[in-house]
């Protein structure tokens, strides 16, 4: 579906390992002072005012994206977004990256330009500082590995446990737009095989594609609730769909959560996609993954003062253990959720 758009391609022996990381290193500016010595040493140095949180999150060609439909800029692009997008869920501001990177020859210098391209973007819009990394053969396919490292105030770091009964259960954005983009990807990605004179028809589904592609982390939520002087009793990001982050608070904090059918956040054409390709969109807002929107609960008495805030969505509120995870159907009905992460859902 994508064409080479590289006719040029220069083999990586031509560089070697450290002509290849120089060159695409070279582009990097360091702005946080708290990097005290970033790519070129054995080691990067830093230094935190604050408490650190570092977090780790790898994706493998076949395994977490196809080259046929993801374009390197925005596979180097969302490979620090998925990082950032934890650091962001334990309420920290992100700081500096490294990246590691496992290419098989068949990569010529080109591409991993255009990879380091979509990270270079990724870290100057997320103002992080890029400090080092490692650089490898590989024999099967593209592997990229990143660690995210961040800083808050011990006391303002927010973790997946703390949730309390009476709690507000809060989503920001909207959710299920990066699997019905995946859908969308997938069937032209059938089309185009069955017959390559077919041009995708992706035009009404920009959205959708673009969530699954180049999803943005939220930066601005951890940012938002200092400004509104909340602290989130719990928080975790929505990687792998609604239904099992649920679960992995209610399991941390050892509490349950009732959520509204008619409260989750549906972006209009995750609703037409749904509609288009016969699935449920509720099934889909809890299932599917990839969303990296931010999932918390904060205290009732906090209520007024995230109530009307566009960027955020009351869902449910928390209520003992002993009464599970649960969803009230528009009919009013109560069906348990289920854990059925994206990837159990594609089996
Ligand atoms: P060493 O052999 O000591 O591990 P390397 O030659 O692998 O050092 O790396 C040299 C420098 O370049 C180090 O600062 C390392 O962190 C950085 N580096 C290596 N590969 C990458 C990469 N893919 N992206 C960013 N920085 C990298
Ligand atoms: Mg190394």
């Amino acid at each position: 579906m994508i064409e080479d758009k590289n006719p040029q391609r220069t083999p990586v022996e031509n560089l070697g390992e450290f002509g290849l990381i120089d060159f695409i290193t070279k582009n990097f500016e360091i702005t946080h002072s708290s990097t005290v010595t970033g790519i070129g040493d054995d080691a990067a140095v830093l230094n935190h005012a604050k408490s650190t949180v570092v977090t780790t999150d790898m994706l493998v060609e076949g395994v977490h994206f196809d080259l046929s439909y993801a374009p390197l800029k925005h596979l180097g692009y969302k490979a620090i977004m998925v990082n950032l997008s934890d650091v962001y869920a334990m309420n920290a501001v992100a700081t500096q990256v490294t990246v590691s990177i496992a290419i098989s020859n068949r990569f010529p210098v080109e591409a991993v330009k255009e990879l380091y391209e979509g990270i270079e973007m990724a870290c100057k819009t997320y103002n992080v500082d890029l400090i080092g990394g490692d650089t490898t053969a590989s024999r099967s396919g593209l592997v990229i590995s990143v660690t995210a490292i961040g800083e808050q105030d011990a006391d303002k770091i927010v973790r997946r446990k703390g949730a309390a009964d009476g709690d507000l259960l809060v989503v920001s954005g909207d959710i299920g737009a990066a699997y019905m983009g995946l859908q969308i990807l997938e069937r032209e990605k059938a089309v185009f095989k069955a017959n390559p004179q077919n041009q995708p028809d992706i035009d009404a589904y920009s959205y959708l594609l673009e969530r699954q592609l180049k999803p943005e982390a939220r930066k601005d939520i951890p940012k938002l609730l200092e400004e509104l002087d909340v602290l989130p009793t719990s928080m975790i990001d929505l990687s792998d769909g609604l239904s099992s982050e649920i679960i992995h608070l209610c399991k941390h904090s050892d509490v349950g959560i009732t959520i509204y059918e008619d409260k989750i956040p549906l972006d209009p054409t995750v609703i037409t996609a749904c509609e288009e390709f016969n699935l449920d969109s509720t099934t889909i807002a809890l299932s599917g993954g990839e969303d990296y929107e931010l999932l918390f609960t904060v205290k009732q008495e906090d209520f007024p003062k995230i109530k009307a805030n566009p960027s955020l969505s009351i869902i449910g509120h928390v209520v003992d253990a002993s009464l599970g995870s649960n969803l009230v159907t528009r009919g009013g009905e109560q069906i348990p959720i289920r854990a059925m992460g994206w990837n159990s859902f594609q089996e």
